[in-house]
């Protein structure tokens, strides 16, 4: 049971886990359900010296915990979370009205609407929560808190349309620099330079060619009250 692993391994990197006797209970935190006694405490990010060490191991492990991550290996014994099912496809009509699921795979065709845009942000390492740091300058993220470095990240809008209709979705990091065919390095180059990514160029490249695109669809609050937020977590160009 994952809470006799929780209290076996969390222990060792002295994050405090409290269990008394009471009924079974569920408890889901990030998308992940433990199973643990009705009464028992689960601390997160607690204020001790020893979860400090283990903030310490998470940076020092950030390669290997971003590798687990990306291949969702927590998911394996996980039939409740997992992804939409790679043969079920959506309609864009559906995701945009659809206000029970929040990941849909949708078969498309993309382009980047504004090449206007800013292509790239300065992010935590560690979180990817932006940052107003300088490139590679250390920093203890304001989000995460972990001690790391501030890193280039890849961002930019682009508009899905599949005939039903279209939408725009934000694509992030090595899925977006592999779609623009260009590190955030050379970006950030291009804007000291006052040189603008070429959409045109790469809008044609891609022209009419299909994408298998993963979207994660999320409600956030702007200032113009709440608004769907569309974010493409996979895509994967149709041979
Ligand atoms: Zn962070």
């Amino acid at each position: 049971m994952l809470v006799e692993c929780l209290r076996n391994w969390l222990p060792k990197f002295g994050v405090p886990v409290y269990f008394k006797n009471a009924l079974l209970t569920t408890i889901i935190i990030l998308g992940i359900s433990l199973v643990a006694r009705g009464s028992a405490n689960i601390v997160l990010n607690p204020s001790y010296p020893e979860s400090q060490s283990l903030r310490n191991w998470r940076s020092k492990n950030h390669a290997y915990l971003t590798k687990i991550v990306e291949e969702k290996k927590y998911l394996q014994h996980s039939t409740r979370h997992s992804m939409a099912p790679q043969e079920k496809i959506s309609s864009v009509a559906n995701v945009l009205t659809n206000e029970t699921e929040t990941k849909f795979r949708v078969k498309v065709t993309s382009k980047i609407s504004d090449p206007q845009q800013k292509f790239w942000y300065m992010a935590c390492d560690n979180c990817y929560k932006s940052t107003a740091a300088q490139y590679l300058w250390n920093i203890t993220c304001n989000v995460c808190h972990a001690e790391t470095v501030a890193k280039l990240r890849t961002k930019f809008a682009m508009t899905l349309s599949d005939g039903t209709t279209e939408l725009e979705a934000i694509l992030f990091g090595g899925l977006a620099e592999k779609y623009l065919s260009l590190p955030a390095n050379d970006l950030m180059e291009k804007d000291e330079q006052n040189e603008k990514v070429d959409c045109a160029a790469i809008n044609t490249q891609l022209y009419g060619k299909e994408f298998n695109a993963d979207i994660r669809k999320k409600k956030v609050q702007t200032r113009y009250g709440p608004e769907n937020q569309y974010t493409v977590f996979g895509l994967e160009e149709i041979q």
